[in-house]
């Protein structure tokens, strides 16, 4: 049996491109945030995570120009070796300080935080406890530990509660959620988790890559709850709000000391170049500056949230700026994600596996830089197209 196989069989990409339902890696000629070229086309976008709208704001591109000049494109090295810069280090300062851990460490990606860090710290005989809903990277950075993986239902405090009383009392456990899920844009129950996590000697980690930027202050969901104390490990990500690409964990120094030392993406990879450093830094400062532009986030989606409902969409359980639009079905949600795109709105369509059946969706995303006219216009289409379809 040849390995290639499986390529040669592997049709229902094609299939969909051959019936003009293909909604993947689309490419985009411009994008000033709000608004993207396609073919010409102009289209709202509501499909991005760029939340506080930073992505051209001339302070970060000023930034990213700069740190080219002065240390140029890439550091060629890693972290461990030759690539660590001042401005790493200093990034790492003031992320650890402006979310209120004693010590940050900076990684190439949201992705390899998560790789890094849950595979470092679980060791065999050991547990990683996750969230049914829990994004990909910390599935695979569990996946990647010695340790036992037990999931539990989708934010569900019975279930988490009787998964843990199963477990062996003597051996090490983390807990990791999502802050603010990335798909459905609810919130990870913190005021329950925290308790248990007490009762059951368990450590938590929170995905905070929705929201550092949106929720508490810009802080993340931890603060949102008033529990940063309580949270051992918050992670954020670059690639959102904060306008550029690159991760990060925060916590404890001597846990962050022993990551630093033990995290295989960390060690193994090149380090985040200075441009996407200096860009994330300026973001940084422009968050802590101007959290008007945190509180616009919250305002549009909160309307976005009413106006949706009272249309008669269903948003399922979201409190965020990330807003689903339930279809439940494969068909159905490509069609109406190709009625939105050819009326002008981008949004993410999110087929099953990516969800449960039933719970196939349109994923939108807000940011802080929509108008209010963009918004009218979303909603407009929505409405056209959801009647049109006979989703409301
Ligand atoms: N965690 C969550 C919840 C995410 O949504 C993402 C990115 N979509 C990541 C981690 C990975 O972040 P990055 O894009 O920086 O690799």
């Amino acid at each position: 049996m040849d390995l290639f196989e499986k390529c040669t069989n592997f049709t229902a990409a094609r299939d969909a491109q051959q019936i003009g339902l293909y909604p993947y890696f689309i490419p985009l000629a411009e994008s000033e945030g709000t608004v993207a070229e396609y073919q010409g086309q102009e289209l709202i976008m509501c499909g991005s995570n760029n939340y506080l709208g930073l992505t051209t704001h001339p302070e970060v591109q000023e930034a990213a120009r700069d740190a080219i000049t002065r240390y140029g494109t890439s550091c060629t090295g890693s972290r461990f070796l030759n690539g660590t810069l001042e401005l790493h280090e200093r990034l790492e300062i003031e992320l650890a300080d402006w979310i209120g851990k004693e010590s940050a460490l900076v990684f190439s990606t949201g992705m390899q935080v998560n790789l890094g860090t849950i595979s470092s710290l679980v060791g065999r005989n050991e547990y990683v406890i996750l969230d049914r809903d829990d994004h990909a990277s910390i599935v695979d950075g569990a996946r990647l530990s010695y340790g036992d993986l037990i999931r539990y239902r989708h934010n569900d405090m019975d279930d988490l509660e009787n998964k843990l009383s199963k477990l062996d009392s003597e051996r090490g456990k983390l807990i990791v959620v999502d802050g603010l899920y990335s798909m459905e844009g609810d919130i990870a129950p913190l005021p329950d988790i925290v308790p248990l996590c007490e009762t059951y000697q368990a450590r938590l980690m929170v995905d905070d890559a929705h929201a550092v930027g949106v929720l508490g202050g810009g802080r993340g969901t931890a603060a949102h709850f008033g529990l940063t104390d309580q949270v051992d490990l918050i992670m954020g990500t670059f690639s959102k709000s904060f306008a550029s690409l690159g991760g990060f964990i925060v916590g404890a120094e001597d846990v962050i000391h022993y990551i630093k030392h033990h995290a295989r993406s960390l060690i193994f990879s090149a380090s985040i170049p200075a441009p996407n450093a200096a860009s994330a830094l300026a973001a940084l400062k422009i968050m802590i500056r101007e959290p008007e532009r945190i509180q616009r986030v919250n305002e549009i989606a909160a309307r976005m949230r009413r106006e949706f409902t009272a249309l008669g969409f269903d948003i399922g359980n979201s409190e965020t700026p990330v807003i689903p639009i339930i279809i439940g079905d494969d068909m159905r949600t490509l069609q109406t994600w190709k009625m939105l795109f050819d009326n002008g709105v981008f949004v993410n369509p999110v087929l099953s596996p990516a969800t449960p059946p039933g719970r196939q969706l349109l994923r939108t995303s807000y940011m802080a830089t929509h108008t209010d006219e963009q918004l009218d216009q979303v909603l407009d289409v929505f409405e056209a197209v959801g009647k049109k379809l006979n989703l409301i």
